[in-house]
């Protein structure tokens, strides 16, 4: 597995609950979000009422499962989570929403892949807190109308283009969470290492901030791992030098890339002369499936210049090739 995957692993899972922020106030970046957010939450609180339902979207590791449980937090209610690929059926959603009370927040993890049948029951849980559920089966069935608590629910999704228009519809808050600044990342950096109790310096800090690719799942997990190598190998204090030689060593270099990441563009650069290169001709040459290529590789390498895509193919940047030390 890749260290740069933004994906959760094992690890950060149970490393995640300890760093992820209690509260609005704790959170860093996202500023539009969180000041509108304070604003609705306040609102809300002031008329007893519970919160809209709120749509987070957003590449994975970019705080949204923490924001709900900020959420929760600041409105003094409790959290429950879930995800859309865990309520199989009807009666998942069913029971799910049965135990909730009045004010819970439900998080739905990766809503964009609730099947139809449940996405249509939670239409009018969203809308009017009520379900029809059928009891019995055959000639003797009938649906019965059940009233709901006022809940709120928290959606999370990689991409709003995925949800279907009436669900997507149905969210009063929608927010599309960013990429964050390199002295954002520094600074998540610096509180999960008082958290975790590591000796980190700014500078050294700051070196993992910029090789964490905008995100703070990333930018602690590559804390944790320095963290390692400079209590073996230095002693024990992240500078910036200590941060430098343990992130060349975990071959993550200063602009965030991995080996993959350069294998890639050195193959376009080697076999294709830097492209274009169409996506299957690609995918062939480094062995990889070009699904995976398009979803999980090319975006950094896009979204940061070094790739671009055109109507023939992908094509190597100049910046690749200056990058890599190399000449067109
Ligand atoms: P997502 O749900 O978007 O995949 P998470 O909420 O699980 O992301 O966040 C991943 C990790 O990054 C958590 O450990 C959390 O502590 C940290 N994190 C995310 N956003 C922030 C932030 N704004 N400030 C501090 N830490 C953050």
């Amino acid at each position: 597995r890749r260290i740069t995957t933004t994906d959760e692993t094992e690890e950060d899972s149970r490393i995640e609950p300890k760093l992820r922020p209690q509260r609005l106030d704790e959170y860093i970046g996202q500023e539009k979000a969180k000041q509108s957010l304070k604003i609705y939450i306040a609102a809300a609180k002031e008329r007893h009422e519970t919160l809209d339902h709120v749509l987070f979207y957003g590449p994975p590791g970019l705080g949204k499962t923490t924001l709900a449980g900020i959420i929760a937090n600041e409105m003094g209610t409790k959290l429950r989570v879930t995800s859309g690929p865990a309520i199989e059926k009807p009666g998942d959603i069913a029971s799910i929403l049965k135990c909730l009370s009045e004010g819970d927040i439900l998080f739905i993890d990766e809503i964009h892949r609730l099947n139809r049948q449940v996405e249509e029951y939670l239409y009018s849980a969203m809308e009017d807190f009520t379900m029809d559920i059928m009891i019995g089966k055959g000639a003797g069935a009938r649906s019965i109308h059940l009233p709901l608590p006022h809940f709120t629910l928290i959606g999370a999704t990689t991409r709003a283009g995925l949800l279907s228009a009436p669900l997507r519809d149905r969210f009063g808050v929608v927010h599309h969470l960013e990429y964050y600044t390199p002295s954002e990342l520094q600074t998540i950096v610096l509180r999960s290492a008082e958290v975790l109790g590591v000796k980190i310096d700014e500078n050294g800090a700051a070196e993992i901030a910029r090789r964490s690719r905008g995100t703070p799942r990333l930018a602690n997990r590559l804390l944790k791992r320095t963290r390692d190598i400079a209590q073996i190998r230095y002693d024990g204090e992240i500078t910036e030098q200590v941060a430098r030689a343990a992130l060349d060593f975990l071959e993550v270099d200063r602009s965030g890339l991995d080996n993959l990441d350069r294998m890639i563009l050195t193959t376009m650069i080697d076999k294709f002369g830097g492209g274009p290169v169409g996506l299957d001709t690609l995918a062939a040459a480094i062995g990889e499936d070009s699904g995976t290529i398009e979803d999980v590789y090319e975006p950094y390498l896009i979204k940061n210049g070094f790739l671009i895509r055109t109507p023939k193919g992908r094509e190597v940047t100049d910046l690749a090739f200056s990058h890599l030390g190399l000449r067109r």
